[in-house]
């Protein structure tokens, strides 16, 4: 049997109608941007690999740091007990973090990293004996999958088989161009009319949305709102953390600093499975008390594990490079260069960059859904191309990893201009 039919006997894989859908790709090996199948196909990798790997594949940099780890210290529990690498994470965050994030708390993926902000917005009240139980989120957001996450998320075909069973959450519109004021406005009125206890945001970029983009200044407005009306803030910067944005975290663009801090994706550059969670001195005292109860009762077993944190801090040291803020600087002028040309294409409705972030709109005749069929057809275009890309319904986003080389990210660029052409 090949490994695709292997596949098929055995394995369920997500966001996968099994159904309907075409088989996986088997991938035997990964080097840089580029990925080879079981026979040898080459693809470049143009969206990191759902955004975790900025550093390129099988890098031997974050792989020594782990083997000299996991041939020191694998493993061990953190009740009760801490160790060096936790530590030199905490420590070499609290240099690039906004200034007021002074606590760090370690899980395991983006949506446990939203699952605990959630959980501590809402305890944080308790603790004060304030009755404040509605988060506030954008529409079509994203946070993840687990329940806290799936109810603060917007996109409906996600979560629509749990409606009813979520914690209380009320959405306002994106402060988009034109609708800065709308969400203003909506901001105010859901504070008015509930008892909030947090905001939870992707600060600058939707990233599941398909990269939808809005400016600082309305973001450090929202805040403020939240800030005058004691809503804790919640900055889920899961995927835009550690550079896609131009800067460490999109919260650098902003003059107004959340209360939280959701971090995953590339904090590890894509090695292994790991989240952080940071918070103010602030919202850590609510929680600091001769009262057992007021503890924050929350852990996974796998909590700050050793060689996750070596990965994570081999990672941002990657970052920190000269080499690596180059990169990132390289890409962002190229994408300009692109969206230039690009956005004058008659089947182009709108093009957007921020950082090594790109997403071009392309019309389309009927409405197009997340899955659609012009989704489809793009998907496999970039597939038999050998390019990896996966198209948001029409629209195609590109977030390479940050050392592709510019004769891939030309490749890249042709190819969606062909497949523009194509649809
Ligand atoms: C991917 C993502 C999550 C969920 O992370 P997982 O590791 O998939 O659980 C949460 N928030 C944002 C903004 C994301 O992009």
């Amino acid at each position: 049997m090949t490994l695709t039919e292997k596949d098929s006997q055995y394995l369920w894989h997500p966001y996968t109608q099994h159904k309907t859908s075409q088989t996986p790709i088997a991938i035997s090996r990964g080097e840089g941007a580029l990925l080879w199948d079981e026979n040898n196909k080459e693809y470049i990798d143009a969206i990191a690999s759902w955004w975790v790997n900025p550093f390129g594949h099988s890098n031997k940099f974050i792989a020594d740091a782990i083997y000299k780890q996991l041939t020191t210290l694998e493993h061990v529990l953190f009740g009760g007990f801490t160790h060096e690498p936790a530590i030199k994470v905490a420590e070499k965050l609290m240099e690039i973090l906004p200034k007021n994030q002074q606590k760090i708390f370690f899980s395991d993926n983006g949506s446990t990293a939203v699952e605990v902000a959630i959980k501590v917005a809402l305890q944080y009240f308790f603790n004060k004996n304030e009755k404040r139980t509605t988060i506030i989120a954008f529409e079509n957001a994203f946070h993840g999958d687990t329940f806290a996450a799936m109810a603060a998320s917007g996109i409906s075909f996600y979560t629509q088989a749990f409606q009813g069973m979520f914690i209380d959450v009320v959405r306002i519109p994106v402060p988009i161009k034109g609708q800065e004021q709308t969400s203003f406005d909506a901001l105010e009125n859901v504070i008015k009319n509930y008892n909030c206890a947090g905001f939870i945001f992707e600060p600058l970029v939707q990233g599941a949305a398909g990269m939808v983009m809005y400016e600082p200044e309305s973001l450090a407005k929202l805040i403020q709102i939240c800030k005058d009306n004691k809503v804790l803030t919640i900055a889920d910067e899961v995927m835009t953390g550690f550079g896609k944005t131009g800067k460490t975290f999109a919260m650098d663009y902003v003059e107004a600093d959340p209360d939280m801090i959701c971090l995953s994706k590339a904090l590890t550059g894509g090695t292994i499975p790991m989240a952080i969670t940071t918070f103010t001195q602030e919202v850590f005292d609510a929680f600091y008390d001769d009262d057992i109860n007021k503890a924050l009762f929350h852990g996974h077993t796998f909590t700050a594990n050793p060689t996750g944190c070596a990965a994570a801090l081999a990672s941002v040291e990657l970052l920190q490079t000269q080499e690596m803020q180059d990169n990132i600087e390289r890409i962002n002028k190229s994408h300009l260069t692109f969206q230039k040309k690009i956005e004058k294409h008659s089947k182009v409705i709108t093009a957007r960059t921020l950082g090594v972030i790109f997403a071009v709109e392309i019309k389309s005749d009927s409405e197009e859904s997340y899955y659609g069929s012009m989704r489809t057809k793009l998907y496999n275009f970039f597939i038999e191309k050998g390019v990896v890309l996966r198209p948001v319904g029409n629209i195609v986003y590109i977030l390479p990893p940050y050392i592709m080389t510019e004769e891939q990210l030309q490749k890249v660029y042709s190819i969606i201009e062909e497949a523009i052409e194509m649809v």
